[in-house]
């Protein structure tokens, strides 16, 4: 790929506040060092004071200056959090857990005790737990239990400029229980909102004109670099800008931002492959939100000499986690986003394009030790028509979730004090998918019915809540709760790239003519009877962390399920019970077999194709009912499970009176 530089190169962030800097001790010498060379440590007593005076402040500065690990602990240490707790939220699982950790070595504790992380399947904390690192969902649910969040005396909503739906609902819960508990007369909460970059004055103005600080950071210039051409194919050029960057450049790392797991595990393979044949060594790491924990310290561990380091991340690096060593970044310009989809009521995971703040941000980080350079592989015309900033995900997301939690707590959302408020068409989409699903009366009253308030107690999409409770009336708990958990993790199947066909035949073991749910169960049915687990499931190219995972996940919600008066009652080889409970949630997500032989989603009338990873691909059944839609090029469904169409008009007459089955253009 060829690169040319543009002309305008931005840009900087204000810095303020002076220095002082008093150090605690008792910690790992090299740990305390570090910290101490963080920006953020100068200005301790002048952000301690700030925080004590205000009782909302933002706080804005550059990624990796020490917001997100320093600010709990500053708080912490001068005792400003009382005998309670300090939450900090994240929007991201993997930040939430590698900060946490390093929060823990930097303190010299275990993970768990005073430092520990909360989040969905996974509790990591105690009665001793003093900063609590958390995604937002659950500091969301937890609110559910208790609005007012007594447990927590301050309350840090991190990267509030990704504006992820859960922290936007947030923004609204934390300045309601602020307030609550202010005319209560109860202990006072304090609330932090940081980020690496806002639109300030929004902010600001939403949370009664708060105060925002501006720390300082550490950023060295940053060259620009972009395509000079347009490129067909953005994995294809960065894979040749990362061996351009390998072959001709000093030494320093490479971050490349790429879109989504398969993605980056396809590229992995492809750059280890390739940088065999260099002669200095190349290390190829890959980054994402589901990766096993494990294999994130090599990321952080610096290069030794002669050695070049790779990543490939999704948007985690942008600003929720700080990899020192970078000197290159090359920006695909892409990004994975879940995205609601008006026309068809469901939220479609789709590859888009970067904002152009969101590019500033990737090529931020090439800067964080000394100069470097951002590779952007895509020309600076394309640049200039990015949108300037991101949508919040509120606004383009299918809202039954939040609504469905919102109503538990007593709220509706026409009315909930949102910063930026979902369109009316999109709330009534929401209020129209509970509705089919049982969870409120009536669209008018949008009060919960017994039903939907059993729904709101599980931490799963509406529809899966709805299956799960189903359950019982078809005997069939046993087999939905390793359904549900199945979905709720990450993918079982190791796709090798190197044994495909192998991997495949094994796989196929395990596949049922009924479709993907039932394939996930015989998985589960055979990793339970696995002697050695974890011998057999790498023989079978099973994934063992994420089944692992998944018996977790089953366990909690096995859980939910007997303090619901769920029986665990199982339809031995009978699934097409289990097909039919899927059904009672999935109604709204079926697609047909259309003449031309190619599907249709029932609803819609969007084509739709069956995604190749389907033990259904290459089949061709009438009625066909799913999980997951992925948008690339063309629009795939993902999750299958066959269904009759005597089913689907018994299990869901209403819905398929008004949507009918059968229409063959
Ligand atoms: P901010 O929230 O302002 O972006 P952080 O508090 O996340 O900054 O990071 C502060 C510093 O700590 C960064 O220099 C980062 O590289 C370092 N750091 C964070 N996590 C780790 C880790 N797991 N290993 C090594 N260094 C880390
Ligand atoms: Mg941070």
């Amino acid at each position: 790929t060829e690169f040319v530089s543009p002309k305008k190169q931005k840009r900087n962030i204000p810095g303020i506040i002076s220095a002082d800097g008093s150090v605690n001790a008792n910690r790992p010498m090299a740990l305390i060092q570090e910290r101490r060379k963080l920006p953020i440590f100068a200005v301790r007593s002048k952000l301690l004071e700030e925080i004590q005076k205000n009782p909302i402040l933002i706080v804005i500065g550059e990624t990796g200056c020490g917001k997100t690990t320093q600010i709990p602990q500053f708080i912490h240490e001068a005792k400003l959090a009382r005998n309670s707790m300090i939450a900090i939220t994240q929007p991201r699982r993997v930040a939430a857990v590698s900060l946490s950790k390093r929060v823990a070595n930097e303190m010299g504790v275990s993970i768990g005790e005073t430092v520990g992380y909360t989040i969905r399947f996974e509790d990591v904390t105690s009665p001793s737990t003093k900063l609590k690192y958390m995604t937002d969902g659950m500091l969301f649910r937890e609110a559910m239990l208790d609005e007012l969040l007594m447990r927590y005396s301050v309350i840090i909503l991190d990267e509030a400029h990704e504006r992820s739906v859960n922290t936007d609902v947030l923004f609204g819960i934390v300045k309601k229980a602020q307030k609550l508990r202010s005319e209560n007369s109860k202990p006072p909460l304090k609330v932090i909102i940081m980020s690496a970059t806002m639109d300030v004055d929004h902010f600001s103005k939403y949370f009664n004109n708060a105060k925002v600080l501006y720390l300082e950071g550490r950023q060295y210039p940053v060259k620009v670099l972009n395509a000079k051409q347009p490129q067909s194919d953005y994995l294809q050029s960065c894979l040749s800008t990362i061996f351009q960057i390998h072959l001709e450049e000093p030494a320093g790392d490479i971050l490349v931002f790429l879109t989504g797991q398969d993605e980056i595990e396809s590229m992995v393979h492809t750059v280890r492959l390739a940088g065999k044949e260099c002669k200095n060594v190349l290390r190829v790491f890959p980054l994402y939100s589901s990766m096993p924990m494990h294999m994130m310290e090599n990321i952080f561990r610096p290069s030794p000499p002669n050695e070049r380091k790779v990543i490939l991340s999704t948007n985690v690096a942008e600003t929720s986690l700080t990899i020192p060593g970078i000197k290159y970044v090359v920006d695909s310009g892409h990004v994975k986003a879940r995205v609601y989809q008006p026309s068809t009521g469901l939220d479609v995971l789709r590859v888009q394009k970067v904002s152009q703040e969101q590019s500033w941000q990737r090529t931020g980080r090439a800067g964080r030790e000394s100069a470097g350079t951002c590779y952007r592989v895509f020309t600076n015309e394309q640049f200039n028509s990015l949108p300037k900033f991101t949508t919040p995900e509120i606004l383009r997301c299918n809202l039954a979730s939040v609504m469905l939690q919102l109503l538990h707590l007593g709220i509706d959302a026409y009315s909930f004090d949102f910063m930026d408020k979902p369109s009316q068409e999109a709330l009534d989409a929401a209020v129209s998918q509970l509705k089919l699903l049982g969870a409120i009366e009536s669209k008018e009253t949008r009060k919960l019915t017994p039903l939907g308030s059993k729904m709101a107690q599980f931490p799963l999409d509406p529809r899966l809540s709805k299956i799960l409770l189903s359950s019982k009336a078809y005997n069939c708990t046993e087999e939905i709760l390793t359904v549900v958990s199945m979905l709720s993790a990450e993918s079982v199947f190791i796709n090798a790239l190197n044994n495909r066909d192998e991997a495949i035949a094994c796989h196929k073991k395990f596949f049922s003519s009924e479709g993907d749910h039932i394939t996930l169960l015989n998985v589960f049915h055979a990793f339970k009877s696995f002697k050695s687990q974890k011998k057999q499931c790498s023989e079978n190219y099973l994934n063992y962390r994420n089944l692992l995972f998944a018996t977790e996940i089953r366990k909690q919600l096995a859980q939910i399920c007997q303090q619901n008066d769920i029986p665990l009652s199982t339809c031995g080889q009978n699934t097409d019970m289990v097909r039919k409970c899927l059904v009672t949630g999935y109604f709204m997500n079926v697609a047909e077999l259309q003449r031309d032989k190619k599907y249709i989603m029932v609803e819609s009338k969007q084509r739709v194709r069956i995604h190749p990873s389907s033990v259904l691909h290459k089949t061709l059944p009438h009625y066909i009912l799913f999980s997951e839609v992925v948008q690339t090029s063309q629009c795939y469904i993902r999750q299958l499970s066959i269904v009759d169409e005597d089913v689907l008009n018994e299990i869901a007459s209403d819905y398929f009176r008004q949507h009918r089955l059968g229409s063959k253009d």
